[in-house]
């Protein structure tokens, strides 16, 4: 018997444009295919539990807090998206590393994409001279400062921690590049990884 799976998770730095690129997938397939695509955003779901702890006001605010309680909560809401990902197409929206002050937190770690059984890992690409403009440029969040060689070990990094979901779930992984105003060029892209 063939498998199916239905999810694809998306990752990439914080502001390198994930969200972005999703909705406009998400509407591409609307469009051209007619189909849903539920979206569930791992960040929101973290938010929503540690909001109610009283713990954060924001979702920046999450990767502030001790990367104990970071991982509990993450695993809380790696439950909750493994039960909510039940349609047919699905799109995880999320971090494969998040930075803390006591290093890289992993974002997807075994007990996560075990229950997720992802069929791809996406992770999306810019330049870090355009990745630093996107996120000063983008007042709704509160993004951290980094240098621009800081955002190339990032981005080097998250290569590497992709692979390793891959390797744990027999998931591919797909590199998108979201060039500066070319949202709809890497749309395509997920739009493609979505339908395959
Ligand atoms: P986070 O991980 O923090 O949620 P993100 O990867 O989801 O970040 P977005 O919020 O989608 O990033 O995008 C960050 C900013 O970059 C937004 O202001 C968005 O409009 C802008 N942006 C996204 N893609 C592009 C692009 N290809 N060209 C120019 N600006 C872009
Ligand atoms: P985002 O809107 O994608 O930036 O998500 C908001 C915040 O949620 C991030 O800055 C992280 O602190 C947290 N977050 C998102 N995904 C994960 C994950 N898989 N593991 C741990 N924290 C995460
Ligand atoms: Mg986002």
């Amino acid at each position: 018997m063939s498998e199916s799976r239905n999810t694809v998770i998306v990752t990439g730095i914080p502001g390198v444009g994930k969200t972005t690129v999703i909705n406009s997938a998400i509407e591409l397939v609307k469009e051209k295919h007619g189909e849903d695509v539920l979206l569930l955003n791992f960040g929101s779901e973290m938010f929503e539990v540690a909001s109610a702890q009283g713990t954060v006001k924001n979702r920046d605010e999450l990767r502030k807090l001790p990367t104990a309680t970071q991982r509990e909560i993450q695993r809380n809401a790696g439950e909750s998206i493994a039960q909510k990902a039940k349609s047919v197409r699905v799109i995880v929206d999320t971090h494969t590393l998040i930075q803390t002050d006591n290093g890289y937190l992993i974002g997807l770690p075994e007990w996560v994409v075990r229950a997720i059984q992802p069929k791809t890992v996406v992770l999306v690409e810019a330049d870090p001279e355009n990745i630093a403009s996107r996120r000063s440029s983008d007042e709704t969040r509160t993004r951290d400062v980094q240098i621009v060689d800081e955002v190339k070990t990032h981005q080097e990094m998250c290569r590497a921690a992709a692979v390793a979901v891959g390797t744990i779930t027999g998931a591919t992984v797909r590199i998108i590049k979201n060039r500066e105003g070319k949202v709809e060029e890497a749309a395509e892209a997920l739009a493609s990884a979505l339908m395959e």
